[in-house]
C-alpha cells in the first residue's frame, strides 16, 4: 500500500488491524474506511470494549477457559461430565469443539504448548492442577494441535500421566496436519473427537 495515500493516524489503524489473523492489507484498508464512517458514540463504545477487554474477560481458575467470573460457564454447568477431561492448548480452540457437539465433558486449557526451539517448556504451561484434575476423572483427550510441537506436548502429558488410573486418548484424523486448530471447521472437529485413538 502506498503510505502516501492516507494521514499518518488513519495508516496506523490500517496497520493495526492487519495484525488480526486473516486479515491482509487491503481488507485492513477497507475496515479501517468503515470505522471511520461509524458514528462518534458507536466508536466509543467498541474503544471501551476493546480497553477493558483483558480487564473482563479473564481466565477460569478450573480449566483456564475464557470467563467473566472466578469459573467459566462450562464448568458451572451441572450438566457436563466432569470425568472427561479435554487438553487443549489455548481457549480459542474451546469455541471450535463446543460447536461441533461432540464433546460433553470439560476442558483443561495448557495456555500454550511446548516448544523448546522458542523457549517454552513444561513451566510455561497451566499444568498446575492438571494431574490433580486427572485423579478425579476416567478419561483424558490430548487435542493438541497434529504437528510437531502438538505431539511433543501430547507426549509430554501422557508421561506427566504415568501412574495414573485414566484413559487417554488423542484426537483422530479429520484435523489436517499442521492446522490451526483455533480456526478448524466443526464437522473436522467432530470427526477428530469422536474417532479419538486411545494411546
Ligand atoms: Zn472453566
Amino acid at each position: 500500500m502506498n503510505d502516501n495515500l492516507y494521514p499518518d493516524s488513519l495508516l496506523k489503524l490500517i496497520k493495526t488491524i492487519s495484525r488480526l489473523p486473516g486479515i491482509g492489507k487491503r481488507t485492513a484498508e477497507r475496515l479501517a474506511l468503515s470505522l471511520h464512517s461509524w458514528s462518534d458514540d458507536e466508536l466509543k463504545f467498541f474503544g471501551e470494549q476493546l480497553i477493558s477487554l483483558k480487564e473482563n474477560v479473564k481466565s477460569c481458575s478450573t480449566c483456564g477457559n475464557f470467563s467473566d467470573e472466578e469459573e467459566c460457564k462450562i464448568c458451572l454447568d451441572l450438566n457436563r461430565d466432569t470425568t472427561i477431561i479435554c487438553v487443549v492448548e489455548n481457549a480459542g480452540q474451546i469455541a471450535v469443539i463446543e460447536k461441533s457437539g461432540s464433546f460433553n465433558g470439560v476442558y483443561h486449557v495448557l495456555a500454550g504448548r511446548l516448544s523448546p526451539m522458542n523457549g517454552v517448556g513444561p513451566d510455561k504451561l497451566n499444568l498446575a492442577s492438571f494431574k490433580s484434575r486427572c485423579l478425579e476423572a476416567t478419561e483424558v483427550i490430548l487435542a493438541t494441535s497434529p504437528d510437531f510441537e502438538g505431539e511433543a506436548t501430547a507426549s509430554f502429558l501422557t508421561q506427566e500421566l504415568n501412574g495414573v488410573q485414566i484413559n487417554i486418548s488423542r484426537i483422530a484424523q479429520g484435523i489436517p496436519v499442521g492446522a490451526d486448530l483455533s480456526f478448524a471447521d466443526s464437522a473436522s472437529m467432530a470427526m477428530a473427537i469422536n474417532s479419538r485413538r486411545t494411546l
